[in-house]
């Protein structure tokens, strides 16, 4: 860490560290997750401190969630100030907080309306459902399919780990979900062959479910020849083009949504993680044309409640700011090229520094032993917090507000980590 954030944490530590006790935790909470031994305390900005009061830069965020980092004071006002007035009411009502982050969605949007519920997998069980009644009630189809991705990522429920296109987040939980049928991503003479073979006796295909970029893949960017093609197809075959849009939208990329990236409109979308900037959110957007949910097709006892709306709103109102994502566009472009540059002198340890804005990702090669989570732990040590997308891929995805020093730290850092790890 350089003398100056040295200096800065300090300002800032906590003065008495708290107790924390690993194996109490370990011993009550169940063992979903392999998690590093590490217990935060506290935030502040693109900064976190641990229960012993390290300071760590946070490349993480959240997994790509806290959009505006930590203890930002809009959002701090905005969920203070809702919490003392009204937190939680349910849906029998009229919500004001949900009408204005709807307004804003849309506006910002090519969706003209949006349901909200409480994280990405249920928004994206909200697209399957609008997808199946689709299927049924538009394109008379008796046993509606959903097209996904290979090496996609959907969520934990069980209709999106089938979604997902992964088999490792499949194992042991069959019987999956009916109605998935799986493309290679990027692909459009195999996703063509597939509609094709689907729709041979009539139209099954209700729905194609992508990512505009593939987050928990690897990093891997939609092409936007595919993309644009794809949405003829989508038309011609009257297929809903539905995109995830819960890892990289609302400005992770540079731009509010990630479709942006590739010229085309979707007729659905979802979001979560970047909304909420780490209230749990999440939101299903579509077109009105598309809009075929009735009263008590669907529905969240805690989606879109005062809490949530409120300080999601706070979020959007930073995100629009002149200025903001020109800010995330050139801190991704410094970061990319800082990357390429500590990487260069490992040759062909190393396969290619991609991504969009402020989602960026590294890829080891494959013939190498090192993997992601040990360069992940080496920075770790030396204070920097990042996070894999895959075992090949190390994933940067800052709060958007980081600055042009906090890129450079974090890019001093890695190339000490990657020393260590390939040296
Ligand atoms: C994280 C993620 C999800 C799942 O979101 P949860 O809030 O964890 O349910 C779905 N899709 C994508 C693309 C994601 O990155």
């Amino acid at each position: 860490m350089s003398p100056q954030v040295l200096e800065q944490s300090a300002a800032i530590a906590t003065p008495e560290a708290t107790e924390f006790n690993r194996d109490a935790f370990d011993a009550a909470v169940m063992t979903t997750y392999g998690r590093f031994p590490l217990a935060v305390e506290r935030g502040e900005g693109c900064r976190l401190w641990d229960t012993d009061g390290k300071g760590y830069l946070d490349f993480v965020a959240g997994i790509a969630t806290c959009t505006l980092g930590h203890a930002h004071p809009v959002m701090t006002e905005a969920v203070t100030t809702q919490i003392n007035k009204l937190h939680h009411v349910s849906n029998l009502y009229y919500i004001p907080e949900q009408g204005e982050l709807a307004k804003w969605i849309t506006a910002n949007s090519c969706a003209d309306r949006a349901f909200f519920c409480n994280s990405g997998a249920e928004a994206n069980e909200g697209a399957i459902k609008l997808a199946r009644k689709y299927g049924h009630t538009v394109l008379n189809a008796e046993d509606p399919v959903i097209l996904t991705a290979k090496a996609s990522f959907h969520g934990r429920t069980l209709a999106t780990i089938t979604a997902t296109g992964q088999p490792k987040y499949q194992k042991n939980f069959s019987p999956l979900v009916p109605g998935f049928e799986y493309i290679p991503y990027n692909d459009i003479g195999a996703t063509e062959a597939k509609i094709q073979e689907l729709n041979a006796n009539g139209p099954r295909v209700a729905a194609i479910l992508l990512e505009a970029l593939q987050g928990e893949g690897g990093v891997r960017p939609g092409n936007q020849g595919y993309f644009q093609r794809l949405r003829e197809l989508c038309d011609e075959h009257k297929i809903l083009l539905m995109m995830d849009e819960v890892q990289v939208g609302v400005g992770r990329t540079g731009k509010i949504w990630g479709y942006e990236n590739l010229g085309i409109e979707p007729d659905v979308f979802t979001s979560a993680k970047g909304l909420g900037g780490g209230v749990p959110i999440g939101a299903l957007m579509c077109k009105g044309s598309c809009e075929v949910v009735r009263p008590g097709d669907h529905a969240s006892t805690y989606g879109g409640n005062p809490f949530v709306c409120g300080g999601a709103a706070s979020v959007c109102k930073t995100v629009e700011q002149p200025d903001f994502l020109a800010n995330v566009r050139d801190r991704g472009e410094q970061l990319r090229a800082g990357l390429a540059e500590a990487i260069a002198p490992y040759g062909d340890n190393f396969i290619e520094v991609r991504g969009w804005g402020l989602i960026n990702g590294v890829e080891l090669s494959a013939h190498i032993e090192a993997t992601s989570i040990e360069i992940v732990k080496a920075a770790m040590d030396k204070g920097l917090l990042l996070v894999p997308a895959g075992p090949k891929v190390v994933r940067f995805v800052p709060p958007l507000i980081v600055t042009a020093e906090e890129i450079d730290e974090a890019l001093q850092v890695f190339s000490g980590a990657i020393a260590q790890v390939l040296g």
